[in-house]
């Protein structure tokens, strides 16, 4: 099964990928992710994708569908998964193509989209206070999910989690990404998730899309 995280920055979509790829044995794929990691190489390249996250801009079209080709045609999503979610993945309607046509070579293709739906403000409000354990790279939310007290955890607050950053993300996400909506549309696989519940009930919204 192929499934697709899409919804502005902080709608819950990283939340809710874990639990889903839980129960369907999907591999979680967070672009954002792999790139995170790669960015602790401090090579030029390295410091060239970090430079644009932190600044909220998108990586070119070219080095993410490179990257996303890579794990998909990897042997060990082949033999241990039974599908994969993306989250973050595509962003650009270049990149869904990009991974229409991937699919297709794969023998697959996409079975659902949801779609995450929240106004901007709660997004601006709900970044602002997410948290990241740089040990364990567990998330919280220093309002809806505050970390426990006595531990030793190391929080720090992403670069791109800054209100000025989000701020221009929304609009890179409403000018860039937005219009996949339409795209997928045309396939009839989108189903709306609203990202304003508690996250019990967003996983229980779609559970019943992905029984459909
Ligand atoms: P995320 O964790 O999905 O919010 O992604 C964090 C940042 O990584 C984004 O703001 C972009 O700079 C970069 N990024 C992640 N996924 C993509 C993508 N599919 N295309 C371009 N840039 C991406």
């Amino acid at each position: 099964m192929i499934i697709i995280l899409l919804g502005p920055p902080g709608s819950g979509k990283g939340t809710s990928s874990s639990v889903i790829c839980k129960k369907h044995n999907l591999f979680p794929l967070s672009t954002g992710d792999v790139l995170r990691e790669r960015i602790k190489q401090p090579d030029e390249f390295g410091k060239h994708i970090a430079k644009l996250m932190s600044n909220g801009e998108l990586i070119s079209d070219e080095i993410i569908n490179q990257l996303v080709k890579e794990i998909v045609e990897s042997d060990k999503m082949k033999s241990e998964y039974d599908g994969i979610l993306f989250d973050g993945y595509p962003r650009t309607v270049q990149q869904a193509e990009f991974l229409e046509k991937l699919l297709a070579d794969n023998n697959q293709k996409v079975n659902h989209i949801l779609l995450f739906n929240i106004a901007d403000d709660a997004i601006v409000k709900r970044i602002v206070s997410r948290r990241v354990d740089r040990k364990t790279g567990n998330v919280y939310n220093l309002i809806s999910n505050p970390p426990p007290e006595n531990t030793d955890l190391e929080l720090y607050q992403r670069a791109d989690d800054k209100e000025e950053v989000i701020l221009h993300r929304l609009e890179v996400y409403k000018k860039q990404t937005e219009p996949l909506i339409d795209f997928y549309r045309k396939n009839g696989v989108v189903g709306e998730v609203d990202a304003t519940l508690p996250v019990e009930k967003m996983i229980v919204t779609a559970n019943k899309i992905l029984a459909e």
